[in-house]
């Protein structure tokens, strides 16, 4: 594949997390009877909700996201590699900086770093949020071509906050997932990756789908699978997503981020694009092509 094929999917699943995060946040812990009520059907990127946000303004999903790309970056050019130390050190300073949310997990593991420097803590069953999930993509793109580095960086990043094996599961799964698309993978290619992933891990069966969208990690993931295959399309994939409220930004930004990589960043609404922050916009595309610079110039 050309450089610039990989670099448009990458951009199109990096801006797609953050249009599904913005575009979600409005409606994150609502019932989908509440939004028909209040929306019909939401599909415009407005601001609001919970976190009274302003239209284009994205969470935690985003926001640690770009943290976990800064850490592997900044390892990368100062010559230590990966190293799970600056990653848990940029989640620090990222919760200090006074997120606009920041889930309970999330803050518990940081807590937990900050008191005792332990990167992760011991395997919890109530790790089993989506926290880990959603910020997997810059370890996907920072080590595309190689499996075993993926691994070994998607499980450290996550279990600096949550150790847990279905979070360690999904994010592998998710991530593989991810990897798939931005290689141009077709439809075909996708169901087969997906059933293998769900032979080994039954517990995220998606169909039939059982239609809860929470945090938690296996609700998560059965709601991202199963409208991510059953859309082809970008927006239709993230309109049904986020209608269905609960973990909305979160589901919204998982499914955006498959999606975003399966048809690219030319494939994204135009009017969702113009909403993001310009500065937000241009941050994402710059840590885009760094992260996919550094799968393709292995140490
Ligand atoms: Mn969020
Ligand atoms: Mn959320």
């Amino acid at each position: 594949m050309r450089t610039s094929e990989l670099f448009d999917r990458a951009l199109g699943a990096y801006l797609g997390l953050a249009i599904g995060d913005a575009l979600g946040a409005t409606v994150e812990f609502m019932t989908p009877r509440e939004i028909r009520q209040r929306y019909g059907v939401h599909r415009e990127i407005t601001g609001g909700g919970w976190l009274k946000l302003r239209a284009g303004q994205v969470t935690d999903d985003t926001t640690m996201s770009l943290a976990l790309g800064d850490a592997l970056l900044h390892g990368r050019r100062s010559g230590v590699g990966f190293d799970t130390r600056l990653i848990a050190d940029a989640y620090a300073a990222w919760w200090r900086g006074r997120p606009v949310d920041c889930g309970n997990t999330c803050r518990r593991g940081i807590q937990r770093y900050l008191f005792d420097g332990s990167l992760q803590g011991p395997v919890n069953d109530g790790d089993a949020g989506n926290g880990a999930l959603m910020r997997c993509l810059p370890a996907l793109l920072a080590t595309l071509d190689d499996d075993a580095v993926f691994e070994s960086v998607a499980l450290a990043q996550a279990r600096i906050t949550h150790h847990n094996p279905l979070s360690d599961a999904a994010v592998l799964g998710v991530g593989r997932l991810l990897r798939l698309q931005l290689q141009g993978g077709d439809a075909v290619a996708s169901t087969v990756l997906v059933d293998a992933f769900v032979a080994a891990h039954p517990v995220f069966r998606h169909r039939p789908y059982p239609g809860r969208a929470s945090g938690y990690v296996v609700d998560t993931v059965q709601t991202v699978l199963h409208h991510f295959a059953a859309h082809a399309d970008f927006e239709d994939a993230l309109v049904a997503t986020v209608n269905l409220g609960d973990d909305a930004d979160t589901t919204g930004a998982l499914v955006g981020m498959l999606a975003g990589a399966r048809c690219g960043v030319h494939g994204l609404p135009r009017r969702w694009l113009a909403r993001l922050e310009p500065a937000l916009v241009h941050r994402i595309t710059e840590q885009t092509g760094a992260l996919l610079a550094c799968a393709l110039t292995p140490v």
